[in-house]
C-alpha cells in the first residue's frame, strides 16, 4: 500500500503537508451556492479548477453538479479576468436563465488581483444582469482556509448581497446548518417543523443534491432556499448558526446588517448537541418540545445501554471538518469510547481549545491538531505510536485503515466509495442511532472475523 512506509517518529514540520485533511475553498463555495434555488455557481478562474470543484462534489453526491467557469487562459492571467467574467454573466443569463449566479474566486484570479465585486457592479451597469435576477460573489483563494471557509464565505455572501431588514418581523428562525449532507438539511427542517417552528434554512441542498430521478432533466432542481427567503432572513426573530467555522460569519453579518440576534451551537450530532439544539429552538420560538422527541431520545439511549460492552473504552482516531468533529467527539465520549486522536485540516484556534476541553472534562489523554500540518500523515504516525480500535473519517482514510487493519467508519466529506451518506442522516437522535448502529456493525463484523470457532457467537 501507498502508506506502508509511514513511521511512528513524529518530527516537527512547518513547510510540508502530506495528505491534507481538507480541500480547496471554492469546493465549499460551490456546495453552498447549490443550496440556493435556481442558482448556477460560477468559478472565476481556469477551467481546470472548475472541473476539479465540480468533480469533487459530483463524486461525493453522485449527482451532476453544474457550474460556469471564466475559462482563464494566458491572456486573462496577465491582463485580468474582467472581460471573461462579463462575457460569462451575459452568456449564463442568456443561455441557462438562472435566478442567481454565485461567483467565487480561485487562487489564480485572487493572485492577479481581480475585484469580483467591482466587476459584478460593472455587469449590472452594462445591463448584463436581467431585471429581477441577482449576482453574488465570495472571495475564496485556496492558499488560505479550506473547503469549510469557502462554504462560510459563500453563506456570508448570501446575507451580504440579499438579506434586508424591512422593519416587519416574519416570525421565523434562521437556521444555518453548516456543511452537512442534503439529508441532514432535511432532518434539521424536519425537527423544526415537528416543533412547529417556522424557519428559513440556508443554504439548503436537500432536493438539489439528492434529487429524485423523475425521467426528465431539471437544470434547477426543486430544492434550495429561495432568493425571497434569503431577503426575508433579515426580518427573522433569531438565527441559530450551527458550527462556528462554517456558519458563524453569516450569522454575525446578519446581526450587524439587519439586527437579528444569533447564537452559535454545535451541529446536532449525538445526544447532547441535539438536546441543546432542540432546547434552543423551543426557547427561541416559545414552543413546547413534543413528547415523541423524548421517545426517540430514549430509544437511542436504550440501544447504547444494551450494547455498552462493545463500545466501552474503545480507542478511536477521527479526522475531518471541525464543526462535525466537535460534536462527534462529544458523542463518542458519551458512548464511553475514547476519541484519542482528533485531526482537522481547517485552521482556527477554537477547534483545539474545544477538543482539549472535552478531553479534560472526560479524562482523556488524547492528541488534537488542526491547520495546515494537521494531515493524515501525522494521524497515521500517532496511530503507529499507539494503536486504535476504530478509524472515522472520509474515504481517504481507507489507506490507513487497510495498512493498519482497522475497522473504518466513513464519515464527512468526501465519501467516494460508498453510498447512503447523502440519504441517511447522522443528525438528531435518529442520526445518532445510525452512527451507533454503524460503529457496532463494524465491531461485530470484526469480532466475527477474528473469533476462533469455539467463540463464534450467534447472539451478540
Ligand atoms: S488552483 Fe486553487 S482554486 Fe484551483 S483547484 Fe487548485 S487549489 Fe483549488
Amino acid at each position: 500500500m501507498l502508506l506502508r512506509h509511514t513511521t511512528a517518529d513524529v518530527v516537527e514540520r512547518e513547510g510540508l503537508t502530506i495528505n491534507p485533511v481538507k480541500t480547496c475553498q471554492p469546493v465549499g463555495a460551490m456546495y453552498a451556492a447549490l443550496g440556493i434555488h435556481g442558482c448556477l455557481p460560477h468559478s472565476h478562474g481556469s477551467q481546470g479548477c472548475c472541473a476539479y470543484h465540480r468533480s469533487a462534489l459530483t463524486r461525493h453526491y453522485k449527482e451532476p453538479v453544474m457550474a460556469g467557469t471564466s475559462s482563464f487562459t494566458e491572456g486573462a492571467s496577465v491582463f485580468g479576468g474582467q472581460a471573461n467574467l462579463l462575457q460569462a454573466v451575459n452568456n449564463i443569463f442568456t443561455i441557462y436563465d438562472p435566478e442567481i449566479i454565485a461567483v467565487h474566486s480561485t487562487c489564480l484570479s485572487e493572485t492577479i488581483g481581480d475585484d469580483l465585486n467591482q466587476i459584478l457592479i460593472k455587469a449590472q451597469e452594462d445591463g448584463k444582469v436581467p431585471e429581477g435576477k441577482s449576482v453574488i460573489s465570495a472571495p475564496t483563494p485556496s492558499y488560505v482556509g479550506s473547503h469549510i471557509t469557502g462554504f462560510s464565505a459563500m453563506v456570508e455572501a448570501m446575507v451580504k448581497y440579499l438579506s434586508i431588514n424591512s422593519g416587519k418581523s416574519n416570525g421565523k428562525v434562521n437556521l444555518i446548518p453548516g456543511w452537512v449532507e442534503p439529508c441532514d438539511m432535511r432532518q434539521i427542517k424536519s425537527i423544526a417543523k415537528r416543533m412547529g417552528v417556522e424557519n428559513i434554512l440556508f443554504p439548503d441542498t436537500s432536493d438539489v443534491l439528492d434529487a429524485p430521478l423523475i425521467g426528465k432533466h431539471q437544470m434547477y432542481p426543486d430544492g434550495g432556499v429561495t432568493k425571497e427567503e434569503l431577503v426575508s432572513a433579515g426580518d427573522s426573530i433569531f438565527t441559530i448558526a450551527m458550527g462556528s467555522f462554517a456558519s458563524e460569519q453569516a450569522a454575525k453579518l446578519l446581526n450587524k446588517k439587519c439586527n437579528v440576534d444569533y447564537e452559535v451551537l454545535d451541529i446536532p450530532v449525538g445526544i447532547k448537541a441535539t438536546d441543546r439544539f432542540i432546547m434552543k429552538l423551543s426557547q427561541t420560538a416559545g414552543v413546547e418540545v413534543p413528547s415523541d422527541f423524548k421517545s426517540e431520545r430514549g430509544r437511542l439511549v436504550d440501544v447504547i445501554t444494551d450494547q455498552e460492552q462493545y463500545l466501552h473504552g474503545k480507542r478511536v482516531a477521527i479526522f475531518g471538518d471541525p464543526d462535525q468533529l466537535i460534536p462527534l467527539t462529544e458523542f463518542l465520549l458519551d458512548l464511553n469510547m475514547e476519541p484519542v486522536y482528533v485531526v482537522s485540516g481547517t485552521p482556527g484556534k477554537y477547534f483545539e481549545k474545544r477538543i482539549k476541553e472535552l478531553f479534560e472534562q472526560y479524562g482523556i489523554d488524547g492528541k488534537v491538531k488542526n491547520g495546515p500540518q494537521a494531515d493524515m500523515f501525522l494521524l497515521h504516525q500517532w496511530i503507529k505510536e499507539q494503536g486504535v480500535d476504530l478509524l472515522i473519517g472520509n474515504t481517504y482514510g481507507k489507506y490507513i485503515a487497510r495498512d493498519e487493519d482497522l475497522p473504518f467508519l466513513r464519515y464527512g466529506f468526501p465519501i467516494y466509495d460508498r453510498v447512503g451518506h447523502s440519504y441517511f442522516t447522522t443528525l438528531g437522535y435518529e442520526g445518532g442511532l445510525r452512527i451507533v448502529e454503524k460503529i457496532l456493525g463494524l465491531f461485530h463484523d470484526r469480532q466475527d472475523r477474528d473469533a476462533p470457532e469455539e467463540r463464534f457467537e450467534l447472539v451478540m
